[in-house]
């Protein structure tokens, strides 16, 4: 951020009285410009023991894949976007069917929701944003060439709980380990029945 969008003024980065932390703050009308995570959301949609991957067609990560997601948009609830996205990136039409996992990303200021998905029609064609869509069954899953740490590890607990169709709701934050290699920290596990 470089100037104030409420009068055009250069900002600073400072602490503003009684805060704990830098802020960008406007040089002129000390206006506090606050940033916060963005939130990210996609499914995980499901048929016959397959999943539907899309490989990227846009930056970061082109060429590699992973599940339909996408940052949440101002008006819409995380279901609808997750939904929405699913649409915009597989052509799918899908019906979220149970949470499945909240993981954080503190050091990129990123929360990610995905949620398990069904298919409403039989329909799926790559978006704008994807190169191809396809149904991966577990071990036809490209672990290598998946776009994002984050996806990798709710597709390794995703293909784990697949086995035996005992699913959780997972939460946990997204760090690196000593070797620089993203892992799961905090990790809470709770069952879902239901689905
Ligand atoms: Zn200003």
């Amino acid at each position: 951020m470089k100037f104030c969008s409420k009068c055009g003024a250069a900002v600073e980065r400072r602490i503003p009285e009684g805060e704990d932390r830098e802020r960008w703050v406007c040089s002129a009308c000390a206006t506090i410009h606050y940033e916060n995570p963005r939130m990210v959301v996609g499914c995980i949609v499901e048929q016959g023991g397959h999943i539907l991957l899309c490989k990227r067609a846009i930056e970061p990560r082109h060429g590699y894949w992973t599940v339909p997601a996408g940052f949440l948009e101002i008006g819409e609830s995380a279901v609808q976007g997750a939904v929405r996205e699913t649409y915009e990136e597989a052509g799918a039409r899908v019906q979220v069917i149970a949470p499945y996992a909240h993981f954080d990303i503190p050091h990129i200021g990123q929360a990610y929701i995905f949620y398990r998905a069904r298919m409403l029609a039989p329909e799926i064609s790559a978006g704008t944003e994807s190169l191809e869509v396809k149904w991966a069954e577990p071990a036809d899953i490209p672990w290598a060439e998946l776009a994002f740490p984050v996806v990798r590890i709710a597709l390794e607990l995703h293909t784990q709980e697949a086995k035996t169709s005992s699913y959780h709701m997972h939460t946990g934050i997204l760090a690196r380990d000593e070797a620089s290699r993203y892992v799961l920290r905090e990790h809470l596990a709770l069952p879902l029945f239901h689905a």
